[in-house]
């Protein structure tokens, strides 16, 4: 396939810039998707600029792909020119070992590849959504209701399965008391999940500007957790805490909410160590956890989940060249709730 036009990192350092890259000619089992929106997660933040330490560059960031199909392989046989197709954060795996084999590919016994800072089978560098085309296995694409508005499609691909994925393991459910800590892109589709699956939700927020919001989004309750009054008063109280927040944090305020047997769940990923001290898990048998994106099987679980109950994302449109003025407002809170970037504007 030609070259495509994108927008990349150089170096850690670096702003986003325009960038001409390759994209691999479509294989018999390949799909071609032109690119009509891709969101913005605070994961692309903390890779461009090597805040986990494990960054490749150039780096063509974004995993929260919809677009529409325009060229499939021979073998294909599960998509048609002109459907819509999704892609997240994870382009293919081994295929073979217990993980992928179970349909959670995430956890690879061999590696998963990455949508983008990961290296292919052919160990080519892979260049993420920020981009006018991707060309991906079919296993590995979604398929995307015409239902729904797309551009608030687009971050469920990451934001609506890393919150989706955890709710489901540990079986959250009708009458249970879930937190949801941080109101951002992950925060606010963990809000409207749970919500959708019967929780009664409280958001723990640091803004109090978003407390309206989380009563539109489907939370019951609003607590800032400067508040140290306010966070008194829902001590013992939870059965689940999913915990989305980007940045170093005390777990040991948030684990005093549980209530005996809960589980505080991260899919936040601060790139500092955090200190938890052991008797706030001890005392009451609480269960500190994490969990990574999902399958993708799960993946479309949620897309079919979303579908049926009406669930977008809240975003904000943006054009590409506004992607580093974003990143600033991202690490400023200042999100409500999901930069999306209309790729039309790199196609111009
Ligand atoms: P985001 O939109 O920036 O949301 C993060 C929210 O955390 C902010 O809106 C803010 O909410 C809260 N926050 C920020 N700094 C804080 C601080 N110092 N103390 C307390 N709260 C703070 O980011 P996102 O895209 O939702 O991603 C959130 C995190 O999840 C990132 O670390 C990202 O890399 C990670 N992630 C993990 C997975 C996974 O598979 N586990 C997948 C995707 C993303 P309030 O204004 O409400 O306080
Ligand atoms: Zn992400
Ligand atoms: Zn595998």
């Amino acid at each position: 396939m030609p070259t495509v036009h994108a927008y990349a990192t150089p170096a850690a350092d670096a702003l986003l810039a325009p960038l001409d890259i390759e994209r691999r000619e479509v294989g018999e089992n390949d799909i071609q998707i032109e690119i009509l929106y891709c969101g913005v997660c605070h994961s692309d933040i903390h890779q461009a600029r090597n805040e986990w330490g494990n960054s490749m560059y150039p780096m063509v960031p974004g995993h929260e792909i919809v677009g529409r199909v325009t060229a499939v392989g021979s073998a294909v046989t599960s998509f048609k020119i002109g459907e819509l197709a999704g892609v997240g954060c994870i382009v293919d795996s081994c295929r073979t070992c217990s993980q992928c084999e179970a349909g959670e590919e995430q956890f690879c016994e061999n590696g998963m590849t990455g949508t983008y800072n990961s290296k292919d089978k052919e160990g080519h560098l892979t260049y993420g959504g920020y981009s006018t085309h991707v060309v991906v296995d079919e296993k590995y694409t979604l398929h995307v209701s015409e239902k729904l508005d797309i551009k608030g499609v687009a971050p469920l691909l990451c934001a609506g399965i890393t919150t989706y994925s955890p709710l489901r393991h540990w079986k959250v459910s009708k009458g249970q008391k879930v937190a949801i800590v941080g109101l951002g892109g992950l925060g606010h589709m963990g809000v409207k999940l749970a919500a959708a699956m019967g929780a009664e939700v409280t958001v723990i927020s640091t803004s109090d500007n978003k407390a309206a919001d989380a009563k539109r989004l489907g939370a019951t309750h609003f607590i800032n957790s400067k508040d140290l009054a306010q966070m008194a008063t829902i001590t013992n109280t939870f059965h689940f805490i999913l915990n989305t927040v980007s940045a170093p944090h005390s777990y040991d305020s948030l684990l005093p909410l549980l209530r005996t047997d809960g589980a505080m769940v991260l899919v936040g990923a601060p790139p500092m160590p955090s200190q938890v001290t052991g008797f706030n898990l001890i005392m009451q048998r609480k269960t500190l956890a994490g969990s990574l994106i999902g399958g993708i099987r799960e993946t479309q679980e949620m897309l079919d989940f979303c579908a049926e109950h009406s669930i977008t994302s809240d975003v904000e449109m943006i054009h590409i060249n506004q992607i580093n003025e974003a990143y600033e407002r991202i690490l400023k809170s200042d999100v409500k709730y999901r930069f999306v970037i209309d790729i039309a504007s790199l196609k111009a």
